[in-house]
């Protein structure tokens, strides 16, 4: 066993930006409580999972996972091990006790609670702890050690929007606003750590409101703007159904603010945005995109589509398919659908087979890698502004950095350049990247 000196912790995450959000901030209290952090789960003393039970493939990866850990809690008894997140919260106490070698469940409000159950876990105590609400007590501001360049925070946790599909309402609860003055402060404390790049999360961040001053997304952001040390600000997810043009005007107005932009369509047919509750048709959704583009034309739009959704035919996939060529997105994420607990699309008729479903999202992810690479090389020639990562992750001598529009560039350049921003050229677009060349003005925009 460790010593009191070296207690290790392992956090494993799984699932959205939320949870990575959720998991830096267990690793700052546990860091707090004197636990260093180990990639390898077998030299941990303390094992946490922050799970996702979005899909259920991902839920199943949960359960392999934990399941593996029996045999390293028998080498190690004093191993304690932890289940956060929204498997947890789904699951609650019977988790426990399907699985008697873990030692506490959390849902994804208790997550402030993990150094007392950490606590109460040493001692012997095993507990679940999943009531929807905000914790007692301030949420607190919790600075990991090296935060890094980029940073998340939470501006809300929760969804009200019910679409028939997702677990979300059912795990993380009604949708809560934090206070914007708390927002600040998290953003402020992680300035003054050195990060320069800010994601703003919530599941619906286009509904925002502030509890105490009844400042609206567009309000926060240009509160955030004004944040002195910080350079760039993102945010995700937004609902189209709520996009206002208080935001568009947000995102083509305020500097730090990045033309980028998650509006999720989830499919293309008019018949199963309705039976999947999504709040707009094809053509309000087009026409959403079409007076963010009038106004910021540079943005790079992102989406989200489920092919098989029960019922879909082929002629709504295809409508899918026509979507992403009209709309011709940057980035995509899309996946098979897979009933989930609670929903109302668990209990639909007319579920497709697993080959269906398989084939269609080859289909469609043929289709956007297509788009994507066309894309790309229509930046060739292209100056943009860097914040430059570190190396890349392939290829000797080359740096990284990612555009305004969240892309990413490779460039020859030298180590130091790291953390700070530059100019770059386009000179070639590729399926993932894009390939630059230094501009030599680069000086003027070192930090
Ligand atoms: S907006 Fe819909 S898909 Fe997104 S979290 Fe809420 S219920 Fe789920």
């Amino acid at each position: 066993m460790a010593s009191h000196n070296d207690k290790r912790v392992h956090i494993a995450t799984f699932g959205c930006q939320m949870n990575a959000y959720d998991s830096e901030r267990m690793a700052g209290m546990m860091a707090h409580m004197g636990y260093t952090p180990v990639q390898n789960p077998d030299q941990a003393d303390l094992i946490v999972l922050n799970t996702c039970s979005v899909r259920r493939r991902a839920e199943e990866k949960v359960y392999s996972y934990v399941g593996e850990l029996k045999r390293l809690k028998r080498e190690k008894p004093w191993l304690i091990i932890g289940v956060g997140g929204c498997v947890a919260q789904q699951e609650g106490y019977s988790l426990l006790r399907r699985l008697p070698h873990l030692d506490f469940v959390f849902g994804p409000d208790a997550v402030t609670s993990l150094p007392e159950l950490v606590t109460q876990a040493l001692q012997g105590k095993r507990q679940a702890r999943t009531q929807l609400g905000p914790p007692p007590g301030p949420a607190g501001i919790i600075v990991p050690a090296d935060p890094g360049l980029r940073a998340m925070v939470t501006v809300m946790t929760g969804c009200d929007n019910f679409c028939s599909y997702c677990v979300v309402p059912y795990v993380r609860g009604r949708e809560r606003s934090r206070p914007a003055g708390e927002i600040l402060d998290e953003v402020a404390a992680l300035v003054a750590a050195g990060v320069r790049e800010i994601t703003l999360l919530g599941q619906n961040v286009n509904s925002y409101h502030d509890p105490d001053g009844g400042l609206d997304f567009a309000g926060l952001l240009a509160r955030v703007n004004d944040v002195e040390g910080l350079w760039r600000i993102r945010f995700t997810t937004s609902h189209p159904k709520d996009l206002g043009q208080g935001l568009i005007d947000a995102l083509a107005g305020l500097d730090k603010v990045m033309e980028q932009m998650h509006l999720p369509a989830q499919s293309g047919s008019n018949r199963l945005l309705k039976a999947m509750n999504r709040g707009y048709t094809r053509e309000q959704y087009l026409e959403q995109v079409r007076r963010l583009r009038e106004k910021v034309p540079q943005v790079a739009l992102g989406s989200d589509i489920i092919v098989g959704f029960p019922g879909e035919t082929q002629k709504d996939f295809e409508q899918s398919l026509s979507l992403l060529s009209e709309v011709r997105y940057d980035f995509l994420y899309s996946f098979k659908y897979s009933d989930r607990p609670f929903t109302k699309a668990g209990r639909l008729e007319g579920k497709l087979d697993e080959d269906t479903k398989g084939s269609r999202l080859v289909q469609l992810q043929a289709l956007q890698r297509a788009i994507g690479l066309e894309e790309h090389q229509a930046q060739a020639g292209r100056v943009e502004e860097l914040l430059v990562e570190g190396p890349a992750k392939h290829g000797q001598g080359l740096m990284s950095g990612r555009s305004r529009a969240g892309r990413v560039v490779n460039f020859p350049g030298p180590p130091e350049l790291a953390g700070r921003l530059v100019m770059v050229r386009v000179t070639q677009g590729r399926e993932n990247s894009l390939a630059g060349e230094l501009l030599p003005a680069t000086g003027e925009y070192t930090a």
